[in-house]
């Protein structure tokens, strides 16, 4: 079965298509500034690597124009991957909101569109993005099932306790404000994977999943569950991240923008693009450039580097304490993946925990273990695949059906 794995985003649009007999990728790609000039797709036929990555200018009005010259890439005579598009079996989508409604992903029908247009509230720029995606697909391959897979489903596991904010009631009741938590597909990837590769099963292990790329959170995971997560009513909220702030306290809002002349949208605006290790730093929200300004000393890089990794850390320590305890903790995405140094210093928080890290471990790629053999807790590294996860939930549904 060949799925083609589609991530629409409010300008871009991310692509793979993935032959899950063998869960390979066989062409990837990317389409950016869509909308705006110099549209572009980025596209490498994986599968036939003498190609390497073709990029071609072209314009992209819209997101119907980028999945039409996604098709022509896929379908192309000489750089393609397949002979046409009656080879591709099934599309599986990544929705960014789904609200209370889905705990799962989902077969795509009317249904499906209206629920993903009313969580749109919730996530502006990107379930119209989304919806697009599906609309285009559904009318390019009609006929082809199309899933749907939502960065909120995996933690509708989590207990009122953890998702239900301090405010009246009503906020929840009414307007549906509540902790919905995203990077669910990661996580949910992470849960199972970190349980394959340490060998014990997923529902008897505490597992802990530090996410941490431009945008970062990290998920409590008991027995294979979603039971806490960082991330809430949008992706704003939790650790600082890349330019998000993460949590912060809520009447600053009011206060920061008396002192700027800003209303309340602008300061949201600043919370989302302006703040974080960006804001902290200086301008500097890459992790590879804090790291280079940490070591020269530069203050910003080292406020940005010391609050970042405090951060992740307090948060590890409350999921700790929620599960009463913890058996493994993983780093995941660009900067779990690639920084030793961020992991190396998060973990010299943990000795409470009775964790070791082994330095010479610390320092290796791909997925392994960076905890000492007499370490009360697994702490490893494991590279997320957000579209594996999409492209094997899409496939369980279309062969269901
Ligand atoms: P993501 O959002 O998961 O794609 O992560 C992107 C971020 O990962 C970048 O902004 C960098 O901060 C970080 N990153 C990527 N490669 C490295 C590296 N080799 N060392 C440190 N940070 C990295």
């Amino acid at each position: 079965m060949k799925v083609l794995v589609i991530n629409c985003g409010s300008s871009s649009l991310k692509f793979q298509l993935m032959d899950m007999e063998t869960e390979s990728v066989e062409a990837k790609g990317l389409c950016e500034r869509i909308g705006s000039e110099g549209s572009r797709i980025v596209y490498t036929p994986v599968k036939k690597p003498e190609f390497g990555k073709i990029t071609i200018e072209s314009p992209m009005p819209t997101h119907k124009e980028a999945i039409q010259i996604v098709i022509d890439c896929l379908t192309n005579a000489e750089h393609g991957v397949v002979g046409s598009l009656s080879e591709i079996d099934a599309v599986g989508h990544r929705v960014v909101h789904g609200g209370e409604k889905y705990v799962d992903s989902v077969l795509i029908d009317d249904s499906v569109i209206a629920a993903v247009q009313e969580c749109a509230e919730f996530s502006p720029l990107h379930n119209p993005a989304n919806i697009i995606g599906i609309n285009v697909c559904r009318e390019l391959m009609p006929g082809v099932p199309e899933v749907a897979v939502f960065d909120t489903a995996f933690h509708q596991t989590m207990p009122r306790k953890a998702f239900i904010y301090g405010l009246p009631m009503k906020a929840y009741t009414e307007y549906g404000i509540r902790r919905y938590g995203f990077h669910g597909t990661s996580h949910k990837f992470i849960a199972r994977q970190t349980a394959q590769f340490i060998g014990r099963p997923a529902e008897e292990l505490k597992i802990i999943s530090c996410h941490l790329g431009n945008g970062a959170s990290i998920c409590a995971i008991n027995g294979g569950k979603s039971v806490d997560t960082s991330m809430g009513l949008t992706p704003l909220a939790g650790l600082v991240m890349g330019t998000r702030s993460g949590d912060i306290d809520p009447a600053i809002l009011e206060f920061y923008g008396r002192k700027e002349g800003l209303d309340v949208s602008q300061v949201t605006e600043v919370l989302n693009k302006k703040s974080g290790v960006f804001g902290i730093s200086g301008g500097k929200s890459d992790f590879r450039d804090l790291e280079e300004g940490f070591y020269a000393g530069d203050p910003g890089c080292v406020d940005a580097i010391e609050i970042f990794c405090y951060n992740v850390a307090k948060t590890v320590g409350a999921y700790a304490a929620a599960m009463n305890g913890v058996d493994v903790i993983t780093f995941t995405a660009g900067i779990g993946e690639n920084s030793a140094f961020v992991r190396g210093k998060v973990c010299e928080y943990f000795g409470y925990l009775g964790i070791k890290i082994d330095e010479a471990a610390n320092k290796e790629r791909g997925e392994h273990v960076i905890s000492t053999p007499d370490s009360k807790v697994t702490v490893c590294v494991i590279p997320t695949d957000e579209e594996l996860m999409i492209a094997r939930d899409t496939k369980a549904l279309a062969e269901a059906q």
